[in-house]
């Protein structure tokens, strides 16, 4: 049996889509990352509501795997996760903000130090309370420059549980940047002996040179996403969008769709709507228009798309705020009709496809979905492979 997300769930016949998370693949995509961190330990980024499909589900489901780590961005979302995980380790990548340490600690959350006045702070008001600290290899974000982080080596504080730093480019496997950023990791993290040590994301972790030391921190992949452009796609797909066709409209030749009249029948075409829109996340960069241009997006890309009777079809012209038109007059009229699913994520049209069409990366694909979906949180029996044997997707565990 499905089950829906506990805080005010939307029924899918009210929504204007169905979001299905797999939290199953999710602790799978987990374990594929735990096997290819070598014997470092494997964390599990869940900052920015866990990319989007559900802190609250996804902290839960990965400490049953197994997880023992978890990264967030903020102290509030780290709080979250104390009451998801109360036996995890929790740190806050973006550092400490003045005048939260002692809650933090409190609260045996772990901020990622990115200052010296964060340090300091952390010494003052936390006592030996554990946290991580930040070296700056090459971001230029947070983090110790090397003659601070050198300061600090000469005496480093016994609370240090994590010396660690980011990778620039690390999804260009052979960008001069990441053998540079290791060689800086290297040198800046040497004076602090034993202290566990971390650097790789996702794609850090494929990286030839398998910079994994203690721990890696992978996020991203986790959620379906994959780390080695280019290459086959190592992760299971955690989400999918799927979406009623409200109704199908026949559109005369040279006859605009949408605001601004950006898309214009070149033929006497068949509309198909449904209800999602920029409001729903699904961003207006996934619009086109073929007025001025070949079918293209506003970044010349070839926009959104839709999964429509298995067909791939076009947007036709601009994302609303809480409606889409696709283009399916190459479908058949016979293999589709109003009240049939179109696929906005899914299938062939996985988070990665998605965002390059549209302009941007799948990671922010992931983190614009939106909050009126009805969230499934299970297998996707619309998905072909993700069914059980007896039909029905597998309940999730949370
Ligand atoms: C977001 C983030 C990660 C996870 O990166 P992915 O590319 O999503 O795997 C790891 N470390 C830091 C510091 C981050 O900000």
């Amino acid at each position: 049996m499905h089950h829906t997300s506990t805080a005010a769930a939307i029924a899918p016949e009210l929504a204007g889509g169905v979001l299905h998370i797999d939290l199953a693949a999710l602790t799978d995509n987990w374990r594929r990352l735990r096997a290819a961190s070598g014997a470092a330990e494997c964390a599990a980024v869940v900052k920015a509501n866990a990319y989007g499909v559900g802190q609250a589900e996804a902290v839960p489901a990965l400490w049953r795997a197994g997880c023992r780590t978890f990264f967030v961005a903020h102290p509030a979302e780290a709080l979250r996760a104390r009451a998801d995980a109360p036996g995890a380790v929790i740190y806050v990548l973006n550092g400490l903000p003045p005048g939260v340490a002692r809650r933090l600690a409190a609260a045996g959350v772990r901020p990622v130090l990115g200052s010296v006045a964060e340090l300091e702070e952390w010494r003052r008001e936390a006592g030996d309370a554990p946290a991580g600290l930040q070296l700056d290899t090459g971001m230029s974000r947070l983090g110790l420059t090397e003659a601070e982080a050198a300061a600090v080596v000469s005496q480093p504080p016994a609370f240090i549980s994590l010396v660690m730093s980011h990778f620039v480019t690390a999804e260009v496997p052979d960008h001069a940047m990441n053998a540079a950023q290791i060689a800086r990791f290297e040198a800046m993290s040497a004076g602090f002996g034993p202290t566990p040590r971390s650097l790789a994301n996702s794609s850090g972790i494929m990286l030839p040179q398998r910079p994994h030391y203690d721990l890696t921190r992978p996020g991203y992949a986790l959620y379906g996403g994959n780390p080695t452009p280019g290459l086959a796609n190592p992760m299971r797909p955690v989400v999918s969008l799927r979406c009623r066709i409200q109704q199908i409209r026949h559109v005369p030749q040279d006859v605009t769709v949408g605001y601004n009249g950006r898309w214009r029948a070149r033929r006497p075409s068949r509309i198909a709507i449904v209800s999602v829109g920029y409001a729903d996340g699904f961003l207006r960069s996934a619009s086109t228009r073929n007025l001025d241009a070949p079918l293209a997006n506003a970044h010349g890309e070839p926009g959104g798309a839709a999964l429509v009777a298995g067909q791939l079809c076009p947007f036709a012209g601009v994302v609303s705020m809480d409606l889409l038109a696709i283009d399916i007059t190459d479908v058949p009229e016979g293999a589709v009709a109003a009240g049939d699913e179109a696929t906005l994520i899914g299938d062939s049209l996985d988070i990665d496809t998605v965002a390059e069409r549209i302009g941007t990366i799948g990671y922010e694909v992931l983190t614009s979905l939106g909050q009126r979906y009805a969230r499934i949180y299970g297998a996707d029996a619309a998905r072909p492979g993700t069914a059980t044997e007896s039909g029905a997707a597998p309940a999730s565990q949370s």
